[in-house]
């Protein structure tokens, strides 16, 4: 058994990051100024995409993202329930209704046919997940929606990287991405905003600082002018300079993180194959570019004879995190007995929600912690 923990997922830093975030506290100017603006530039850069709008949180974006739409009561949004809570909890509070659809079951990506069959005429907004580091099958996702003049905003909190059809998501439509320790890339916490529609962007960039009118000269003079004036109410999720001068830096290594990512995640499809209690997911049936942001499987609970649960403490008590993404949304306490959804809505989703775990996936990890997870869930397997 391992001596040391292995956690199921560690930010990789180096010393010229901590420099860097030195020069910025050295500097004096440690809100949101230069380090912001490069870092949206070079983010818009690398994605392809037509401008950014950093912020505090992905959670956040999607926030001023609703509120730019002007999603309220009445109105219906489509998402996944094999999501973060955030997204739901958001489209709640802004009064609107969260209309769920089942997600493939070996993907865990909503179904284009299953979001067409959730439109009504009440249908204002699209949320597909790229689940993972996949991606969700966007074109035929904008096929429904662009006919009908309804949004689509991509939660890209496990995309930073990820391809469709040889483009970096992001790149076309709107997306949202999260630099939370966790993902791909962090600022600590942090949020990328991405869109092809330069009105919508501004929006963005107004609701997430006051609402203030900002314009290019302020944004020269890192923070704004004491004369900016309020547009319309907005909140205040703006990003500041000490976590943007390490998105900087962790953009820069982006592709390393993300190709050191896959190989671990081959690794592990390849040393799991014979263990048939657990199932990787698949990868979808499109072209595209994997950014493993999470290795997950999903446990044979009938074969394995114990819960998930059961199997996640056990690889604990072996020196193994392990993480759950995610439990069904519609399935949380608030959810079921205040918005009345039930088990048997959806019965993919579900079907994950209780078996799925993610392994140990970063990119400081060697391949013998590749092994000694295998290792361990084979010990666990046959000890009953
Ligand atoms: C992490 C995550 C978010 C939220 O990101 P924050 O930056 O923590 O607000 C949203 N959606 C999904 C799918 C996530 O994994």
């Amino acid at each position: 058994m391992r001596s040391q923990f292995l956690p199921f997922s560690k930010p990789s830093f180096d010393e010229e990051d901590i420099r860097a975030i030195g020069d910025v506290l050295r500097s004096g100017w440690i809100t949101t100024g230069q380090h912001a603006s490069k870092f949206e530039e070079e983010f818009s850069a690398y994605i392809g995409a037509r401008g950014s709008v950093a912020l505090a949180s992905a959670t956040g974006g999607m926030h001023v993202a609703l509120r730019a739409l002007n999603i309220g009561p009445g109105d219906e949004v489509i998402t996944s329930a094999m999501t973060w809570v955030s997204t739901v909890n958001l489209i709640v509070l802004a009064g609107a209704t969260p209309v769920f659809v089942d997600s493939d079951r070996d993907t865990l990506m909503v179904s284009p046919e299953a979001v067409e069959q959730a439109l009504t005429e009440r249908t204002r907004l699209i949320i597909p997940v790229h689940f993972a580091g996949a991606p969700a099958d966007m074109d035929a996702i904008r096929r429904l929606a662009e006919p009908r003049g309804i949004p689509v905003i991509e939660d890209a909190a496990h995309a930073a990287g990820t391809e469709y059809h040889g483009r970096r998501v992001g790149a076309a439509g709107s997306a949202i991405f999260s630099f939370h320790p966790i993902k791909n890339m962090t600022t600590g916490e942090g949020g990328m905003v991405c869109s092809d529609d330069a009105d919508f962007l501004n929006h963005v960039r107004r609701l997430k600082f006051h609402g203030l009118g900002v314009d290019a000269f302020d944004r020269r003079q890192q923070g704004r002018s004491p004369q900016a004036e309020v547009v319309e109410p907005g909140y205040k999720y703006n990003l500041t300079d000490m976590a943007a001068v390490l998105g900087r830096r962790q953009l820069a290594r982006l592709d390393d993180f993300n190709r050191r990512r896959t190989a671990l995640a081959m690794r592990y499809r390849e040393r799991l194959a014979g263990v048939d209690e657990v199932l990787p997911l698949r990868d979808p049936a499109y072209p595209c570019r994997h950014s493993w942001h999470l290795f997950i499987v999903r446990l044979d609970i009938e074969r394995a004879r114990r819960d998930r649960d059961a199997f996640m403490e056990s690889l604990k008590q072996r020196n193994i995190g392990t993480g759950l993404h995610f439990r069904a949304v519609h399935l949380q306490k608030y959810y079921r007995e205040q918005m009345g959804f039930q088990r048997g809505m959806l019965p993919n989703t579900e079907w994950n929600s209780d078996r799925i775990c993610s392994l140990p996936l970063f990119p400081d990890m060697c391949e013998e912690d590749v092994d000694d997870v295998v290792a361990a869930i084979k010990d666990v397997l046959t000890h009953q």
